[in-house]
């Protein structure tokens, strides 16, 4: 049996989101409404703007994206003398924290956690890699729903946007873990449009959007589009929208797992059975032009 929320057998439709950006507000080369306009322009359902340390309120524009309201704190400090970056979305009000830097920095993590979610928020840590994060720093964290497996701005700027080890060493641990992908754009290199969510919903309000991404009821997205994925507790099979996929990984803790590889024509589907010692699985799909899709991870209880 599994114990996981697989979003392509829940009710609703598909919501296109991303949840961590930035505006002139803080270090970012936009304007709120710029910001927010490109995004409805480009179609996306809701948006949450994270300026650093602070709250942007913006009213949601008609016919445009759903605004959730989030911000991005630098708290705390880690085995390796940097910081922890955290999303806290769908806040009610901002929490207090420090205007100094140092101040901030000297913050335990947890405490700045807990007070994200007493304040409503739903917390991810955000590009675990370019921060510099270890294990250490990732598993004694309570509270958090899931890390950023892909940030596109740390990627476009130093190719540190990638934190999928650090998600599979969280998971490995038996750690339930969200994977998220976002822009984090702060509009002055080409680090927007690059990773978003696709989130599983009944309606589309602030609300419903922090609910479902606590619940997982999501898979995030650099470019690749997936059909379907279903799951037995034994066999996993994922359908990928067109132009398909140059490969399909399905990740599992230690040495388990499987690749499926295209000869020559990209993949469409791909499935695997489980061997019976995973604790859990999650898939990620490649495509012909290195776009991505992640799901969040299936456990196994056995
Ligand atoms: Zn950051
Ligand atoms: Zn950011």
């Amino acid at each position: 049996m599994s114990r996981c929320l697989n979003p392509f057998t829940q009710p609703g439709r598909w919501y296109r989101g991303v949840f961590h950006c930035h505006t002139t507000n803080s270090d970012g080369g936009r304007s709120p409404e710029a910001a927010v306009s490109w995004y409805a322009e480009q179609g996306y359902d809701f948006v949450a703007i994270t300026d650093h340390n602070q709250l942007t309120r913006l009213a949601s524009p008609a016919g445009g994206p759903v605004l959730v309201p989030g911000t991005e704190v630098d708290v705390g400090r880690t085995r390796l003398g940097t910081s922890y970056h955290l999303v806290g979305i769908g806040l009610r009000a901002m929490i207090d924290v420090p205007r100094e830097t140092a101040a901030r920095h000297a913050l335990p993590v947890q405490d700045v956690i807990d007070g994200l979610r007493r304040a409503g928020g739903v917390v991810f840590v955000a590009h675990p890699y370019w921060s510099g994060l270890v294990l250490d720093d990732l598993v004694p964290l309570e509270g958090i729903a899931g890390i950023e497996v892909y940030n596109a701005n740390t990627e476009v700027d130093v190719g540190k946007g990638h934190s999928g080890v650090h998600w599979d060493d969280c998971l490995a641990r038996g750690k339930p873990l969200l994977g998220a992908a976002n822009d984090d754009a702060h509009w002055r290199m080409a680090d927007y449009g690059r990773a978003w969510t696709l989130l599983r919903a009944e309606s589309l309000t602030p609300e419903a959007v922090a609910r479902g991404l606590a619940a997982g009821a999501f898979y995030a997205s650099s470019g690749a589009v997936l059909e379907d994925v279903a799951f037995d507790g034994e066999t996993a099979t994922v359908r990928v929208a067109p132009p398909g996929a140059q490969e399909i990984r399905f990740i599992s803790d230690h040495r388990w797992g499987r690749r499926a590889v295209a000869d020559g024509v990209p993949l469409r589907e791909a499935a695997h059975t489980l061997r019976g010692q995973e604790r859990y699985l999650r898939l990620e799909v490649i495509g012909p032009s290195g776009e991505r899709a992640w799901t969040n991870p299936l456990f196994i209880e056995r």
